[in-house]
Order: C-alpha cells, then structure tokens, then sequence
C-alpha cells in the first residue's frame, strides 16, 4: 500500500499543515511529532485517541496510522456509559490523549501515553496492507447505540481522492474547519483530507461566524460544516456584511452530516452570491455523493455518486428503481471501495447491513432527479410517514414549516392513527413563544406548498430540539406525544 499522506514521507517541508488557534505545526514537525507517536504504538493493533480539537488529536491519529494500527477516536464529552460502552467493545491497546487532558475514571484502568507535538521521530515506511483497519468509528448513535465501523485503509485513501476528484481539491487548499475529532465529517474530510491533499487546516476550536470570516478573510479558501453552523450563519448574515464577503471570496462551502434546510440554503445563496454544495456520507460509508464544485448546486439535493461509488435505489420488495424522475422512492443501497468491512463484535448486524449481492443498505431514503441528483427524503427508521396511503418523507415537511416566519426549528414525525394509519405530527420551536403559530395557520402553509396530505395534524412547541453534537435532530429522544 503507497502512503496514505505522500507530503510526510521523505524530507517534508516547512509548509503549514495544521493550525489550532494559536497553535500550528508545519509538515517536517507533524512528520517529526506522528514519527514518533508511530514508533510508540507500532503494533498495538487498537489505539483509542482522546478526540479533543487540538494538535494533539491530529498527531495522535496520523502517527497511527503511519504505524499501521487502527484509531479509534473518543469523543471526551461521552457519557460514562457510552464510552464504557466503546472501549469494552474496542478494547484497545492504549490511549492516547494531550498531556494537559483530565481523564474521566471509566478510561483509567487503560495505559495512558501523552502526546508531544515537539517530539521527533521517523515516518516509519508503510506496511500495512489495503484492507487493515485505519479506523474504528462510532455511529452518531441517532438510531441506536452506536456501532463501530471498523474502516479499511482503502476505504479512507479512496473516498479522499474520490472527494477531491468532486471538489477540485489541491494542495493549495486551506479548510476552515470548527467540527469536532470523533466523527468522519471533522476527522476523516476535516484533518486526514487537508493532509493527503497537502493543504492545511485551520481548526476554529469552537465554531463561531466571527472565526469564519477571520480565517476566510485571511486566505483559507474552503469551509467544511454541518447544518447547524450554516444556519447560525444563514441568521447572522442580514446584520455581517463582513461575513457575506468572506464567504463570497471562498472557493467552496460544503455542507453534511444531515439535510441544509432549503430555507438557510437560500438565504445564504442570496446575501452571498455562493451555494453551499451538498454532500451525502455515512460512517460505514465515508463518502457517497457529492455535487461537484463545477456542478449546479440545487437547494435540497446531495448530487452525485462519486467516483468509485455505486449507487441504486430499491424497493421494499427487493426492486431496482431505474426511474429518474423526482418522485419513485427507495432506499439507498451502495457498494464501492469506500465501504467499512465490518461492525465490531456485531457479525449479526454487519450482515444484516449488506445484500446478497454485497450493497451496503444505509437505511436512507431518496428519489433522482432527471439528471442525477439525489434528493435524500428522509431515514427509513424514522422520516418515512406512511399517512392515508401515502409514504410521505419528513424532510420536506421540515423544510416547508421552516419557511414560516413563526418557526425556528422543525422535526416531524408519524404517529399512529386509526383513520390515517399515522398522522404527521409536527415539533417545533417558534420564533417566538409568546405568539406560537396555530395548527391551523400551519397545516395551510404546508398544504399551500407541497399537497393538503402532507399538512401536521398536531403541533408541539418546544423550547429547543433534542440534537447530537453534531447538530443532527435525535428524533428518538422527542418527547412521546
Ligand atoms: P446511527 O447510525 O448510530 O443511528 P447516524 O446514522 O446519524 O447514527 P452517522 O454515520 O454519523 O450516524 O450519520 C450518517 C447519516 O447522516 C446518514 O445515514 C444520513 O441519514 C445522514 N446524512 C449525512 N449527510 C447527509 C446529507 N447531506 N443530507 C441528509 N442526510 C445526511
Ligand atoms: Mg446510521
């Protein structure tokens, strides 16, 4: 196998690689630093990384990686169940973590070795075969207790180069990055990307629309960012023509990890002149699809399979859609290199993820547009009501209720009913809460804009949505109606 990051191998220069705040290492020193993170944990097989956003953190999973062994990234803001939960399941060899962290008791009983980003070591030359593990990752638990998807160094190598094919991305990129180290979209694009590239990455720390316009305003030229912070951004810009230049002069936004409201997409479309582009992953998968950056950029729509990746939509009865007209629903099932191989200590439910025929079957629903597109509808767990005979998707329920000027944030979900089978029940958080907006007002808007099927019977105000530290809407742990 070649190396997974080329610009560390050999003499690696003095060219920025990583910056956290005031922080940064160049290449010849996170060479030096993962070298020696690399002589430490060579042929440990497992190592759990303490994921905070830091210098740390990145060192830590690239020498790693550079030692052939596998990640497993923690995220230090779990539960101690959760993360009793992880490292029984992972059971790794050690655990690396920043000299400074303060460890909760449940990761206590695990060797503990501090990383040095001053430390020098080799970059020991590449071992490690195709399909060895590089990572174990964590599902986001939105469905479920997380699952570990143990992901092959290929899986890794492949959606990288398959996502800068998309993106025209080089190593003249700088990412302003401000997600969390414990999930694909902030570890695997976020760090791993930049330095396969040869670019660099600026983290943010904690993502604010101030730090935004700083670090785009001061030559980085993409930003990476799940919906949540687009819409702090799609609010914050009537009032920051600062940030609407910056993000005008970026060469590439890109939003994922759940659906862009249409509603922050528009918005940011007209104060900036940009398009978010969309982007469709999972953790079993990494990357799926991707709008292109010489692409169109529609409201609503997470583009096209990306290289190497194949794609289809089935029926419940096992059945291929081959139409591609906007409205023929199926499951998204996949299969291509960038897939994980397995789930840890779960051989019932890894099988269970797969066809036959060896598709991946990720449990979303979508429909294809003429040209393409995929337009994600919801989960088939949770955002596939099926009311009065029809399957009506959640999504765009979300997204006409959050055209309303009353409502801020909105989650819908199916409810049983004896005449409808389920009614579409609608969570919101209005905009404001002396003055809520009825059922009544609603239930028109919604019937005005997509069919009078679709409108919620019930409305549910909210003080906030439940959401992950991703942002993404923990539909499961809504209050029972
Ligand atoms: P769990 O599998 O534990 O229930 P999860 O599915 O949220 O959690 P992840 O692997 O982090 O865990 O998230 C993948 C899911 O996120 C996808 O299956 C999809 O539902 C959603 N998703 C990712 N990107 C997008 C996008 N651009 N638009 C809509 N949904 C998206
Ligand atoms: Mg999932």
């Amino acid at each position: 196998m070649s190396s997974l990051f080329p610009v560390l191998a050999g003499s690696p220069d003095d060219r920025p690689a990583l910056c956290f705040g005031d922080r940064s290492l160049s290449r010849a020193q996170l060479a030096a630093a993962a070298g020696a993170v690399a002589e430490r944990v060579a042929g440990s097989g497992r190592v759990a990384v303490w994921a905070t956003p830091s210098l740390e953190t990145a060192v830590a999973v690239v020498g790693t990686l550079l030692a052939g062994a596998a990640a497993v990234p923690l995220n230090p803001k779990s539960g101690g169940k959760e993360l009793a939960h992880i490292l029984g399941d992972s059971a790794p060899a050690l655990l690396l973590a920043a000299p400074g962290d303060e460890l909760p008791d449940t990761v206590r009983g695990l060797t503990r070795v501090d990383v040095d980003v001053r430390a020098t070591g080799a970059v020991p030359e590449q071992t490690a075969d195709d399909l060895d593990p590089a990572l174990v990752v964590y599902t986001s638990g939105t469905t479920g207790p997380p699952k570990g998807a143990v992901l092959p160094r290929r899986a890794v190598a492949t959606t990288l180069d398959a996502i800068a094919d998309a993106w025209a991305w080089t190593g003249d990129d700088v990412l302003v990055h401000g997600l969390p180290l414990f999930h694909v979209h902030g570890l695997v694009l976020g760090v791993l990307g930049p330095l396969r590239r040869g670019g660099s990455v600026r983290h943010l720390g904690r993502f604010t629309t101030e730090g935004v316009t700083r670090e785009l305003g001061d030559g980085a030229t993409m930003l990476f960012g799940v919906p949540t912070m687009y819409h702090r951004i799609a609010e914050a810009l009537p009032g920051d023509p600062a940030l609407a230049k910056a993000l005008a002069g970026a060469r590439l936004l890109v939003s994922g990890s759940a659906a862009l409201p249409v509603h922050d997409h528009e918005r940011i479309a007209t104060a900036t002149g940009r398009r978010v582009i969309e982007r469709y992953g999972m953790t079993e998968t990494l990357m799926n699809t991707s709008v292109r950056a010489d692409g169109e950029a529609r409201a609503g729509t997470v583009g096209v399979p990306l290289p190497g990746v194949e794609l289809r939509l089935v029926e419940e009865d096992g059945s291929e859609i081959t139409a591609y007209d906007g409205e023929s629903v199926g499951e998204i099932q996949v299969r291509g290199p960038n897939l994980f191989t397995a789930y840890l200590n779960r051989p019932d439910a890894t099988e269970a993820a797969f066809t036959a025929d060896g598709f991946f079957r990720t449990g979303d629903m979508a429909v294809r547009d003429a040209d393409g597109y995929v337009r994600i509808v919801g989960r088939k767990a949770t955002d596939l009501i099926k009311s009065g005979g029809y399957k009506i998707g959640a999504g765009e329920i979300e997204n006409a209720l959050l055209e309303h000027p009353g409502v801020r944030e909105a989650a819908v979900t199916g409810e049983p009913d004896a005449d409808l089978g389920e009614r579409i029940v609608a969570w919101i958080v209005p905009a404001d809460p002396e003055a809520p907006p009825s059922v009544e007002e609603l239930a028109d808007h919604v019937a005005a804009r997509l069919a009078p099927h679709k409108r919620p019977r019930v409305v549910h105000h909210l003080t906030a949505l439940p959401r992950n530290d991703m942002g993404k809407i923990m539909k499961r742990s809504l209050p029972r109606s």
